[in-house]
């Protein structure tokens, strides 16, 4: 069945999923086996060396994970996609495959916590140099880029003050200094923006959020060249963070009503980001999709939809006054995680940035009193309803 032609809310149904994988079935088996067996050693070793479909071992690739990549991989427009255990599994996968000692990495200070911790921590180990730029000063980003870079790492929107990023100004100026140029799209989805026709290189997300969208799932995937993908691939079997087949499956079975979901978050969303930014309680409202948000009209550019993801702060603007806030909420859980059916809410302090220290936080614009909410698919009377008692209280 070919999918380059059909739309995005069919992908999400049929895409990866065309040849029957198992005596007929509809849906897409499990398949939990380990390693796949051959008769045939001639055969065996043509699958061993990729000159023929098929699998070997588990932690390399399985059937039920290859469906699971190929539905995002069209969703993305790519020419592959490979997936690893989590999001961070996917990230940090990307990024050591790419850098060696005395290479240069170009990002900005909005990346999430952990990617953050991987620029900070991990990588300055290894002699590899970081620089991490004001998420929306494109010129500094760009003045950075011509100094020397293997990797121009990007995240848009940015996790938690859904800051937006010119990704086709930005990966041009990647791609002209030679960089290979990398973007996180958890937060948009691939429903809402489609990094590499915008330029980019490779496109990833930790699919744990709104691609599985149920909270019941980890995973991580990329999406870019073949020739690219693969080596990420080659790193990813190495160093064993692959992807569960049942996480896969959930994974799979959530992509199915993506499309759905999202377009009932973008337009939830919008209502909420409204209702807040004219509460007399809170502060200030970051979401894309409000005229008055300064990354508004990139948005408008590169997202056909702002999303489900936004952030506020309150009108008192110290911890205790979240403390206060969050449990009176009625229909959010406060949790440690995004993009799930049910709205959820938490303090980055808690959350993306619980690794970072308040100073940190401070110094990357991260009020105290922010809460990070990801819209669910409720009714949206019932959660502006219920921010409203809260607020009040
Ligand atoms: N990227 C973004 C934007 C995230 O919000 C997160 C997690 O919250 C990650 C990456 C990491 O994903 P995971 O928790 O699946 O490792």
């Amino acid at each position: 069945m070919a999918t380059n032609t059909i739309n995005k809310g069919t992908q999400c149904v049929w895409s990866g999923e065309e040849e029957y994988l198992m005596q007929g079935a509809t849906q897409v088996p499990v398949v939990h086996s380990v390693s796949f067996g051959y008769k045939d050693m001639d055969e065996w070793q043509q699958v061993a060396l990729g000159q023929k479909p098929g699998h070997i071992y588990g932690r390399n690739t399985n059937p039920t994970v290859a469906v699971f990549e190929d539905k995002i991989r069209q969703l993305e427009g790519a020419q592959a996609a490979t997936s690893a255990s989590t999001g961070m599994g996917i990230i940090s996968s990307a990024l050591f495959t790419f850098l060696s000692p005395g290479d240069r990495v170009v990002s900005v200070k909005d990346t999430y916590g952990g990617t953050n911790k991987i620029f900070q921590e991990f990588l300055p180990r290894f002699n590899i140099k970081v620089a991490l730029c004001d998420t929306t000063d494109h010129e500094a980003i760009e003045q950075e880029i011509v100094k020397g870079c293997k990797v121009l790492y990007l995240e848009s929107p940015t996790n938690p003050t859904v800051k937006v990023i010119d990704i086709a100004r930005l990966a041009k100026a990647g791609k002209d200094a030679g960089a290979i140029v990398i973007v996180d799209n958890t937060f948009a989805t691939p429903i809402n923006q489609n990094p590499i026709n915008l330029g980019v290189d490779l496109v990833l997300h930790s699919a744990t959020k709104f691609l599985g969208g149920h909270a019941d799932a980890l995973g991580g995937v990329i999406c870019g060249t073949k020739e690219l993908v693969k080596q990420v691939y080659h790193f990813r079997e190495i160093n064993g963070a692959t992807l569960h087949p049942m996480a896969a499956y959930f994974l799979l079975r959530g992509m199915k009503t993506l499309e759905l979901r999202i377009e009932r978050q973008n337009k939830s969303a919008m209502k909420i980001a409204q209702f807040l930014e004219s509460h007399p309680e809170v502060g200030q409202v970051f979401y894309p999709g409000l005229e008055s948000n300064p990354g508004h009209d990139i948005a408008k550019k590169q997202m056909t939809g702002f999303g489900g993801m936004m952030s506020f702060k309150l009108r008192e603007d110290d911890f205790d006054a979240v403390r206060r806030f969050l449990p009176k909420l009625k229909f959010a859980h406060a949790a440690a995680n995004l993009g799930a059916v049910e709205t959820i809410v938490g303090p980055p302090a808690t959350t993306s940035h619980v690794e970072c220290t308040r100073e940190e936080r401070a110094a990357m614009g991260i009020p105290e009193s922010l809460i990070r909410y990801s819209t669910g698919i409720e009714n949206v009377e019932d959660l502006i309803g219920d921010l409203d008692q809260a607020l009040r209280q």
